[in-house]
Formats: structure tokens, sequence, C-alpha cells
């Protein structure tokens, strides 16, 4: 049974990385006072209370006996886990292990997790779902400025601007406290909304460019075209602070607007509009989210953002700059500790021989010992079971037969191992897979600290103690540790203890966590990473100086258009772009449990042009058969007159034969290694 362990407790929202601040009275959700959300919360904070009283919830272990999962003892879990990894380890070696994390984590459960792979399992095979969420523009941020802090301001710094070009980003939906952000520039008709769909977020906007989806860097490169030819070029700023330049003129100075017209469908003048309006905002801010990132060039195609942004001399510009809305709670802070499979702790990477040296001195371990870097999120999951791949894996809260690119394929890769462990607080359809289910806390049942999209680490505090026959992933990871040879103290259980190892582990890498303690985030205690010491106050706004690069100048990236990595063709004649609604998280898991949110939005859908549907025979309300190259799936129809008549959306929260990623692309970009899930061609015909 759940008990009260504190009549009210101040505390953050379980969802996305906007982290809105929150009170909960056991399992009572009161909105809160806190910088990002300003008093708000959207109707998935509203009613997430309802996931910690959930029928669904599982409390006791489940293991996988003739072909059935079946109550089991912890112990009977976890020894049949560690038999299993030795087994495989001796027969196939240490990469025969595999380990799938979450953004959603707490940065303690991230850090663990890292450890736990690296040093218990010795396994270089770890990645975790954030590299479907905002790799590229991790990825972007570190070329162009040395750095990748998804906001290197605060949030509220955005809602003085006048002016806010927003690319394929829907907060009105994903994150609706965000909008209160957005209302100044709204209002001094400076919002523009790059996005194929007339989203909620659009309708606001003065100004919406509708590109053709997977066009994003020919549109970046027509604006940054009118910013020169216009006259708008900062030359001064360009030239004390970039580099680089030139090379990436070069390429724009081809892109005249009228030809990106062609390309895109925006309209010349709305290019040079939006140039305009930029230029004359006395404060400016250049925001890219998913639309914009999860493409197979999306790396060059945040870039191009970047390269406008600093043509406009925003980016280290008190009251401008260039950010990422980060998707996941702890989407930043997941990068930052360890999940990765090129990553240590403090965002170090793990070929660095000072990096693992630094971190293997904190573990106690020998710098030897570490693995080196291992296959990213998708690149794992396509090895599962194949000769050279791992044997086994261990999923820690993700559901990736939902939320991986070409589920299908995904699906058929997790059939083929020999064993599957899901550690979750329900029976995800990933974990109704696994041959060992290990029922997790969630969020409000203990501590951990999360960093939320603009670099700041938050405590989320238990408010209720979780039911009886449940484990913390931080107890269960010690209790598969000492299983498999490791000493007690190398795994500590508390929260507070993990964290205050984790800060000397990231202590002088860039994500510097080594002066944040439970006790100033108690005091209310605004901490932005880095935080060196414990008398430093935080850093809410960086590159105000200089930019993390060996020179201090921000650079330029030299990219040029090439369009989706699957054009459309008489076979497959329409773009398929995927994305979210505002009732529902992520793979839907959790959001899919709670009543209010499911019978908003029950089921899958399709928006389509009306042209588009007449031609495909779908009347409004029917089911469409969806195909591409991957699979198909099906999903009711609604038309939409604003959609463009080549572009379909699917929200993808949605399992079964509703998976909107039984259709997506896992061509991957060759530096953040995110699949191209927002362009996949498709043919739509009558279910
Ligand atoms: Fe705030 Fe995001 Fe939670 Fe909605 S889902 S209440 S926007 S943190």
């Amino acid at each position: 049974m759940t008990q009260l362990a504190a009549p009210a407790v101040d505390t953050h929202c379980p969802y996305c990385a906007l982290q809105c601040g929150m009170r909960l009275t056991g399992a009572r959700v009161e909105p809160r006072q806190f910088p990002t959300n300003g008093g708000g919360l959207c109707q998935k904070g509203w009613t997430s209370g309802s996931l910690l009283t959930s029928a669904s919830r599982l409390t006791t272990p489940l293991v996988r006996v003739d072909g059935e999962l079946r109550p089991a003892s912890w112990d009977i879990a976890l020894d049949l886990i560690a038999h299993k990894i030795k087994a495989l380890q001796a027969m196939h070696g240490a990469d025969s292990i595999a380990v799938f994390g979450g953004g959603g984590l707490t940065n303690e459960k991230s850090y663990q997790l890292g450890k736990f792979a690296r040093v218990a399992l010795g396994t270089s095979q770890i990645d975790y779902n954030g590299r479907f969420c905002m790799s590229s523009a991790a990825a972007a941020g570190i070329r162009a400025f040395g750095l990748d802090r998804g906001m290197p301001f605060p949030v509220t710094d955005v809602g003085k601007a006048d002016a806010v070009l927003l690319i394929g980003a829907n907060p009105a939906e994903t994150m609706p406290p965000f909008i209160q952000h957005l209302t100044n520039a709204a209002r001094s008709g400076g919002l523009i909304v790059v996005d194929p769909r007339r989203t909620p977020t659009a309708e606001q906007a003065t100004l919406h460019l509708q590109p053709r989806p997977g066009t994003d860097l020919a549109l970046a490169l027509g604006i940054l075209h009118a910013v020169v030819a216009d006259g708008h070029l900062r030359h001064d700023y360009v030239a004390e602070r970039t580099t680089g330049f030139d090379a990436a003129w070069r390429i724009a100075a081809a892109w005249w607007p009228e030809r990106v017209e062609r390309v895109t469908g925006v309209a010349a003048s709305d290019q040079r509009r939006a140039a305009a309006i930029l230029a004359a905002a006395s404060n400016a801010y250049v925001l890219t989210a998913r639309g914009t990132e999860q493409h197979a060039r999306g790396t060059d195609m945040v870039g191009a953002w970047i390269n406008l942004a600093m043509s406009l001399g925003l980016p280290g510009t008190p009251g401008n700059g260039y950010g990422c809305l980060t998707g996941q709670g702890n989407g930043q802070g997941g990068r930052e500790h360890g999940q990765k499979a090129d990553q240590l702790p403090g965002y170090r990477k793990i070929d660095d021989p000072a990096a693992r040296a630094h971190v293997a001195g904190v573990w106690g371990v020998d710098p030897d010992s570490l693995p080196g870097p291992g296959r990213s999120a998708y690149e794992l999951l396509d090895a599962l079971g194949t000769e050279t791949g791992p044997k086994a894996l261990m999923v820690f809260g993700s559901n990736v037969i939902v939320s991986a690119p070409s589920a299908g394929s995904v699906g058929d890769r997790l059939s083929s191992l020999d064993f599957l462990v899901v550690a979750d607080f329900v029976l995800s359809e990933t974990a109704a897979r696994a041959d060992v289910v290990l029922p997790v806390t969630q969020w409000a049942e203990e501590d951990g600290t999360m960093t939320n999209l603009e670099g700041r680490v938050l405590l989320r505090t238990k408010a209720l103690s979780a039911p009886d026959g449940v484990r913390g992933d931080l107890d269960v990871l010690r209790e598969l540790a000492i299983r498999l040879g490791q000493p007690e103290e190398r795994f500590p259980v508390e929260p507070e203890t993990v964290f205050a190892e984790l800060r000397r582990a990231s202590a002088g890498g860039v994500a510097d966590y080594a002066g944040v303690t439970y006790d100033r985030l108690r005091a209310g205690e605004a901490l932005h990473w880095p935080v060196p010491s414990e008398d430093h106050p935080g850093t809410p706004r960086v590159f105000l100086d200089r930019f993390s690069t060996p020179d201090g100048r921000a650079r330029f990236a030299a990219v040029d258009h090439t369009g989706p990595a699957e054009p459309i063709d008489d076979e497959y004649p329409l773009i398929a772009t995927t994305g979210r609604v505002l009732q529902h998280y992520q793979s839907g898991a959790q959001t899919r449990l709670v009543e209010e949110l499911l019978n908003a939005v029950p089921e899958v859908f399709i928006e389509v042009h009306p042209d588009t549907a007449e031609r495909a025979g779908l009347a409004e309300g029917v089911l469409a058969r969806v195909v591409s190259r991957r699979g198909e799936m099906r999903a009711r129809v609604r038309q939409v007159s604003s959609m463009r008549t080549d572009t379909v959306f699917l929200p993808f929260h949605f399992p079964g034969e509703q998976r909107a990623n039984l259709l997506t692309n896992p061509a991957l970009d060759p530096t953040s290694r995110m699949p191209e899930f927002k362009v996949c061609a498709v043919r739509l015909e009558v279910s």
C-alpha cells in the first residue's frame, strides 16, 4: 500500500525537460511557481499523480517460464540475471551484454548505469534513447561552440526577446507553459515558426514558414542569404567572435531565396521578411527542436540554423542567443553522466586518456580496464542477436519497441536475443517481451536530481513510499553488481551518496557539477552548470566572454542542402513526418495509463490534406493503411486543410499496429547517429 512520506512536497513534473514546478500531497498535484513554468502545468503534469496510484503498477518481478511471464521473488529474478550474464560473457565476451538507458532517468541513475556497464559488466555496449532525442543539436552545438548545453541561457531570457525563430518545435502541445516565454515576441510581431504543419504554436506566429519536410537546411541557407544580401550581416560580431564565415557563405551565396523557394515551397519574400524581423529585433533567439534535428543530416541542419544565428550576432550576446528545446525530462543530464556510448561522466570523451584516468580514479578501477566506445542507440539495437552483436540486453527507462525507428525490425532483433531484461514501473510493450521484468520506483518515490533544458540542476524530492515489492534502480544495480563480483561499497543506493560521487567524477569536465549539493538545491539555489566549487554561484549564461573552443570563437559550419535520405517516388509518393500530441509523452507508456489523457487521444491518427485523402479514397474518420519500405501501420484519417498536400503527419505514442515508427527510416546522421524520424516516403491505402 502506498504510504504518505510527507504532507506536501515541492518537486517537479515526471515528464518533459521544462521540469515544471509542482507540489505533491500524496498523489495530489498542484502547480508551483518555478521560472520555467511560471506557475503553470500542462494536462500531462496535472494528471501525473494518477501514475502513482495506477492499477497497472508492477509490484513483483516477473520471470518468463514456458513462454509466460510469471511472478517471482527478487532473489530468483536477480540470481537468474546474474547467472545469464556470467554464462553469456563466458561464452561470447564482455560485449555480449548490452545496456539501454533513458533520458527520463535521474542524474544519479544515469551515472550509476554507466558505471555498472563499464565496471560491473565491462561492456562497451551502452547507449540511451536520448540519442533519438537531441543528439543532433548536441553535436552541432559542440561543433559550433565547443560545448553542448541545450539552452546556454535561462528560459526566462527568451521571454524578454522581441523576436524568436522557432524551428521544428511545437511547445504549445509539447510543453505548453513554455508559450508564456514567447508572448513578448508574438506581441512584438517577431514570432517566426518553421514547421511543415500549421501547429497550435504556428497559429500564434507572426510568420509561419511551412517548408517541405527535409528541406530545412535549404531554408536556413535562404534566410542567411537574405541576411547578407539585404545588409543585415553583423560584420563586427562575425569578425571578432567567429571563424569560418567565408566557407559557409560560399555555399549560402548560391542559395538565393527564389532558388530556395523552389526547393522548400517557402516564398522568397517570407524568407526575406524573416531575415528582416530578426535583424530589426533588439533581442532575438533562434531555437531548434526535434523537427529540424531528427534527420539523417540533423547535425548539419542545426549547424545551418546556428550559422544564421551567428550571422545576426546572437550567440553569446546578452539577451540574445541560440538554444535547443530539450525534450525528455533529463535529456540534458542523461547525456552528461556516462549513458552515451562514447562518453564518461562530466561529458568527457571515453577515448580521452586523461578522462579515463580521472573517472577510473573515482571508480577505483584500472583505466585500462574500462572499455572503449560502443555502438550508438540504433546501431546497438540493430546488432542485437547477430553473430557479432550483443546476446542480451538490459533496458532501463525506455520503451524501444515503440520509440525506435524501423520498429518492426527492432522487434525482430529483440526476439533474436538470448536474454532480455527490462526494469520499469509498468509492463511496457518492451517489458512484455522480456525474459525478466524488474518493478522499479517512479519519480515521486525517491530523491534524485534532474538537469532541465537550461542546464539547471533540480532536486526531485521523495513524496511517497513505493509500494511493497518495488525497488529503486540504484538498489537493483547494486544487487546485480554484487552478484557479478563487485564490492558492495562501489554501488551505493542512497541518491545523495551517488550524487556526491557524480560530483567528483564530473569535476573538471565540461559539465562540472562539483559545486552542486543537495543542500544548495534544497535551499532553492538556481544552479546552472558548470558549478566548479561549492562557493561558485553557477553559470546561467555561458559564452558571454568567449566560446568553449580553443580560440574562444564560435565556428561557422560549411554545410549544404542535399535533401532527405529517402526521396518520394511513384510507389511511395508522400512524405510522412512524426511528432507529438499534447496529451501523450514519448512512447506513451506512462500517459496511456492516465484515463483522462487516453480518453482525449485514445488512438493514433493521420493528418492528411483533404485533396490527398480524396486521391487515396480516404474519407474523414476511416482507417488508412500507411505503407513505407520498412513496414505498415493503420491510423484514423483526420483531414486537415492546412497540411501540405505532399505531407502526412503521425504521432508516435501508440503501440502495436498503431506504431508510426513501423514506417520510419533508420538512416543515421554521420556525426550524431540520429535516425531520420522526420522524413520517410509512404503511400496511403484504404485499410
Ligand atoms: Fe510541464 Fe512538461 Fe510536465 Fe507539461 S509535461 S507539466 S510542460 S514539465
